[in-house]
């Protein structure tokens, strides 16, 4: 990082702080306020060159040489050192995301605890062995797959990063970062924390900029192995695209529109914080966020009414503020997310409550109201596409089939949430629902650090989280001796 005016921040390869090719630079804006907070480096296809080469010669040299022991003693490093850094880290992803202060923390938290997950797993990963048979051993091995790409979005840069660095870097893959350009300035820092702790130059690069500029160049790079994305399904389709053309391996993880349904034999108390939460958290802008809130008919009114009590306590300010929702990351975030709530007034749909604008909100904010909106028609956008904020749809049913139909009747299958206290209900809709995760009388963030976490349908492919992520950053070889 160089102090000047405004915070400048270069790209990090082969170990170093290195200006963008192109010479210019992206502004970062906080959302809270409207004023400016740094600058990236705007980086183009000779960045992410240079990068991909990095990391290509790290694999054959320092990095490519420590054991799985060594790999995952410099994760543990790194996640003391997060850590130590929490303050900082903290502030600097409070600033650049608009999240509240205490969720940016729980954020750091996270990224410490995938190094730490990761560090520990590094040396845990062997694999088959048919011991002599016929004159044959054979076994299988896992091995890196070399140059990983990482395209990460803006709504939760620590965590995002985290989970799939710590994976890759465990498995010994060296790997090239290509932050979004709303907010990054975490990841950033972490290059430098990450340097400290001895990370060999080249194991990991960051090359900022522009989706169609950077992004684009990484994921149609013939020198990646494997790609990993976070974001829309219009970006996910095209690194998908891109990856094609070399048969690179891609994991997605798209979002959603993820219902909680909640049934008349629920404990409602319990159920009503994580209702709610669950779509205001980070402003809505979370990719397992729920969305739809389905109830069985019987306790419709009373549900709806308690959801609108809570929404209506929902103070909306700056991040510094620490309320229950910050802005959103940017105005052309807001802009759309308006769109669906001009879209639900044009259309006559009824919204029943939101939450407020605190007085001393700066005018210059990037703030949108939580809403709440019920009866809202199945084939509605607003039932149907992802809003990306903090706006929830509720919607009655009368059978439990209904729910489930309504559950899966999207193109998404990411998060469900389950309320009821009969267990073999609780089975049967575990079952029958299409989701890469289902919560019972809960609804986690994603299945913790520990569990593996994807989509099916259009929320996207593979897994990400937990030891199975491990798998997903390695091929596998198999050896067959004859030695008969
Ligand atoms: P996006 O998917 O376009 O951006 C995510 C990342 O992909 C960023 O780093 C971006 O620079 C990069 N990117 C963009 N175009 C690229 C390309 N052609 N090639 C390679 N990389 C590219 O998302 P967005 O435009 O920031 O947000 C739009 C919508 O995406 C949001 O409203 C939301 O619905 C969704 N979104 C979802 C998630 C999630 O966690 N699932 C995260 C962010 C955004």
């Amino acid at each position: 990082m160089t102090e000047t005016k405004l915070l400048r921040y270069e790209n990090f390869i082969n170990g170093e702080w290195r200006s963008p090719a192109s010479g210019n630079y992206i502004k970062l804006i906080n959302p809270s306020d409207g004023t400016e907070l740094a600058l990236i480096a705007r980086g183009n296809q000779a960045d992410i060159d240079h990068a991909v080469a990095s990391a290509r010669h790290a694999l054959s040299a320092d990095w490519g040489k420590k054991t799985a022991t060594e790999r995952g003693r410099i994760l543990h490093r790194i996640s003391e050192k997060v850590l130590e850094n929490k303050e900082l880290l903290a502030k600097l992803e409070s600033m650049d995301t608009g999240k509240p202060l205490a969720q940016a923390h729980a954020d750091v938290i996270a990224l410490a605890r995938y190094m730490e997950f990761y560090g520990a797993a590094a040396d845990k990963v062997h694999g088959d062995t048919i011991p002599y048979q016929n004159g044959f051993t054979v076994l299988s091995i896992y091995e890196p797959h070399g140059v990983t790409a990482h395209i990460i979005p803006w709504n939760y840069p620590m965590q995002i990063l985290g989970r799939s660095l710590g994976a890759a870097l465990a498995m010994g893959n060296a790997a090239v970062v290509k932050p979004a350009e709303e907010a990054c300035l975490t990841i950033l820092e972490f290059a430098r924390i990450a340097a400290e702790c001895s990370l060999p130059s080249g194991a990991l690069n960051i090359v900022t900029g522009l989706g169609n500029e950077a992004g684009a160049a990484l994921a149609e790079h013939s020198g990646i192995n494997h790609i990993s994305f976070t974001g829309s399904v219009a970006t996910g389709e095209k690194i998908q695209a891109a990856a094609a053309k070399h048969t690179v391996p891609v994991t997605l993880e798209l979002g959603g529109k993820s219902p909680q349904i909640i049934f008349a034999d629920a404990d409602l108390d319990n159920a009503l914080t994580f209702l709610v939460r669950a779509g205001i958290q980070n402003a809505g802008q979370t990719c397992s966020a729920s969305s739809r809130i389905l109830i069985e008919r019987s306790i419709y009114e009373e549900v709806i009414k308690k959801m609108s009590e809570l929404y209506r306590s929902l103070d909306v300010g700056p991040a510094n503020a620490d309320l229950a929702l910050g802005p959103v990351v940017s105005h052309r975030q807001k802009a759309i997310i308006e769109s669906y709530l001009d879209m639900a007034k044009r259309d006559g749909l009824r919204i029943v409550a939101q939450g407020k604008l605190v007085e001393n909100a700066p005018d210059n904010g990037a703030y949108v109201l939580p809403t709440l909106i019920r009866d809202v028609p199945v084939n509605h956008p607003l039932t149907r596409e992802e809003i990306f904020g903090p706006v929830q749809v509720a919607l009655p049913f009368d059978t439990e089939e209904e729910a489930i139909n309504l559950a899966n009747d999207t193109s998404y299958g990411l998060v469900c949430g389950i309320w009821t206290r009969d267990g073999a209900r609780q089975f049967r809709l575990a079952h029958a629902i299409q989701s890469g995760q289902v919560f019972i009388n809960n609804y986690g963030a994603g299945g913790g650090i520990e569990l593996p976490f994807g989509g099916v349908k259009r929320s996207g492919h593979g897994r990400e989280k937990g030891f199975e992520a491990l798998y997903g950053f390695a091929t596998l070889k198999t050896i067959s001796v004859y030695h008969g």
